[in-house]
Parts: structure tokens; C-alpha cells; sequence
């Protein structure tokens, strides 16, 4: 049976922005189920245990990531054992994608410094930062809407993270109320989430639209001048999203860097090697700053899905 087709929209998108020679195997992600991947969490049990507890599951066979300790991925007809499994219940491991893992990997938390993450429900990226930072330092997560962030509160409890300080804000005013503060500012912004298209479920888009992505574009400029704002000189921001539009992505921070003159693009480099290629110095006529050669665009694949990564420095 023929799968629906995605919209006509966002496959000129696809057109756009991915090369002519990855172009193939993008489509094919979009038309099969994927690897699930997870990371097991030092905050709830030891990891050691929780493997093994995994290996000795007779539907179960986790593979190791390379290059990122505590990560493995299992097949797609695994998917449905590793959720239901207790680990996966009570916290002792994350289901997270490899791509959403990324951001953490790029932001590189570190014990002791103070963090802040500015869009933070439903919390896999904040504890992951709090398992990084091993208890040591002070670590804010920060969620406007309300149910998200009983959400996000629910989840770090589970997940041992209950030590983080949460704050029901909007994250565009929190640059202002505390201003060059942060060692790191986490923005993994809300996006029009292209990432979670799939051809097998036409739901996937039923809420995308070109307008989607122009008002997540619009709000995402705010947010990132604030999470600049939030950051002391020096610190790093990662500004991250689920969205392949250049609009949410390179433009944004083009916006930024047009703005900032002590503001640097510094190169990503992530310990497991992900389908990955340079961020787009073009779109639509105009010219981006050279330095968005440093952003990552990460491809869908089997093992991922779309993700953009830019890492920024704010100047000592
Ligand atoms: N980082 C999260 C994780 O890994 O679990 C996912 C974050 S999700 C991509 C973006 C979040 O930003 C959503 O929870 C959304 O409700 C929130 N958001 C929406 N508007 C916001 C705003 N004005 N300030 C801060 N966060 C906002």
C-alpha cells in the first residue's frame, strides 16, 4: 500500500535545504519505524545494575553507543519491551533521541557551574544536564505553559533531578530579570517539530503550516536574545531546535550575531558520529554569516531525527 505523502510545502523545504546526495535515504527515514535509543540515568540506581537487568531480558539486545558512556540504542520491534520495562518506568533509564541527546553532548554541562535551561518541559534534555553536572552547582529549568511544567516537575522527581530549581516563566523575560548570570544557557527552542514527521502516521504534520514556522521563527528571536542576555561573558549558549526551516534555525541566529558584536560561533563537536552537515550560509537570496558553517544540521536517518545545533560564545 502506498504511504500518504508529506506536504507539497515541506518537501520543497526538504528540496531546499538537504543535499541533492542525501536526498534518497531522507526519504527513506520518513517511510520506516526507527531505532529507539536511551541513556541509562546515574541519578536513580547504578548503571552497571540497570544494564544488566536489560541484558538479562530475553527480548532485549542494547547496543552500546561509541564515544558516549551509559547510551545504546535497540532495534525499532524492541521498542514497545524497553518502554513498558521497569528501568524505563521508575527512572532508572531515559528513552531520548540521539539528536535530542546532541544538544547536551554540545552544551558540555559541567559540575559545579550554574545553568540555565530556557525551555525545559517535558525535561529530558534538563536531566540529562543535571546527571552531567553530578549534583554539584545550581541548575534552573524554565517552562510558560502549565500543564508542561507539572510535567516537567513530575519528571525530574522520577528521574532523581528533584534538586533542580523550576520556574513557571515565560523564558522571553528572564534574560532581564537575571542578566549575565549563567555559565550556560540551554535554548532547545519550541519549534514547528518538523523532526516528527513520518509517513506512517499523516498526524504527524496535522498541526505544521508555513505559518507555524513564521511564529515559531518570530518567538524564537525573542528567546534568544534573552537567553543571550542570561549569559555571563564568557558562557556558552546552545541554541537548538527539532524544526529543518532555515527560518527557525540559521536566521535566528544570524539575527543574533548581526546584533552582538562579542558573540562567536564555536565548531560542535559531538563524540558519536551523527548524519550531519554544515549549517546553510544562504537562503532565499540572502547571504548568512560565514560562521554558520559551524552549526549542525543533524539528517533523519534510522538513527535520528532532524535536528539543528548551534554552539555560541559570548566574549570574556
Ligand atoms: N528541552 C525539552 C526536552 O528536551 O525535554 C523540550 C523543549 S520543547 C522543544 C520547547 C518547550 O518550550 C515546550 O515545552 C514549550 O512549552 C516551551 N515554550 C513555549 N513558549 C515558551 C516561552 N515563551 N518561553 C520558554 N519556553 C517556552
Amino acid at each position: 500500500m502506498e504511504l500518504p505523502s508529506l506536504p507539497p510545502a515541506f518537501l520543497q523545504l526538504l528540496d531546499a535545504v538537504v543535499p541533492a546526495s542525501d536526498r534518497a535515504a531522507v526519504d527513506h527515514s520518513y517511510t520506516t519505524l526507527h531505532w529507539t535509543s536511551f541513556r541509562l540515568n546515574p541519578l536513580k540506581g547504578h548503571p552497571e545494575d540497570t544494564l544488566a537487568e536489560l541484558t538479562a531480558h530475553p527480548a532485549l539486545t542494547p547496543q552500546a553507543v561509541e564515544g558516549v558512556d551509559g547510551v545504546f540504542t535497540v532495534p525499532p520491534e524492541q521498542r514497545e519491551q524497553l518502554t513498558h520495562h521497569p528501568a524505563a518506568g521508575d527512572g532508572r533509564l531515559y528513552i531520548q533521541g540521539l539528536s535530542s541527546m546532541a544538544a547536551v553532548w554540545a552544551l558540555d554541562p559541567q559540575p559545579g557551574e550554574e545553568i540555565l535551561d530556557l525551555a525545559a518541559a517535558p525535561g529530558g534534555k534538563t536531566s540529562y544536564i543535571a546527571a552531567r553536572m553530578q549534583g554539584q552547582g545550581r541548575l534552573a529549568a524554565v517552562e510558560p505553559v502549565k500543564a508542561r511544567f507539572h510535567r516537567l516537575k513530575a519528571n525530574l522527581q522520577r528521574l532523581g533531578a528533584g534538586h533542580v530549581h523550576t520556574y513557571l516563566k515565560d523564558g522571553v523575560i528572564v534574560g532581564r530579570l537575571t542578566p549575565q548570570r549563567f555559565d550556560r544557557v540551554l535554548l532547545d527552542a519550541p519549534c514547528s517539530s518538523e523532526a516528527q514527521f513520518t509517513r506512517l502516521d499523516p498526524e504527524s504534520w496535522a498541526h505544521w503550516s508555513p505559518k507555524k514556522v513564521k511564529d515559531s521563527a518570530r518567538l524564537q528571536s525573542k528567546l534568544i536574545r534573552s537567553a543571550y542576555q542570561a549569559l555571563k561573558p564568557g558562557g556558552v549558549l546552545l541554541y537548538s531546535t527539532c524544526s529543518l526551516s532555515p527560518e527557525e534555525n540559521e536566521l535566528v541566529v544570524d539575527g543574533l550575531l548581526r546584533e552582538q558584536a562579542d558573540v562567536t560561533v564555536e565548531p560542535v563537536a559531538l563524540p558519536q558520529p551523527l548524519p550531519q552537515r554544515a549549517g546553510l550560509l544562504h537562503w532565499q537570496g540572502q547571504a548568512l554569516a560565514p560562521a554558520l558553517a559551524h552549526a549542525v544540521r543533524i539528517l533523519p536517518s534510522a538513527h535520528t531525527d532532524a535536528f539543528f545545533l548551534c554552539r555560541l560564545r559570548k566574549a570574556a
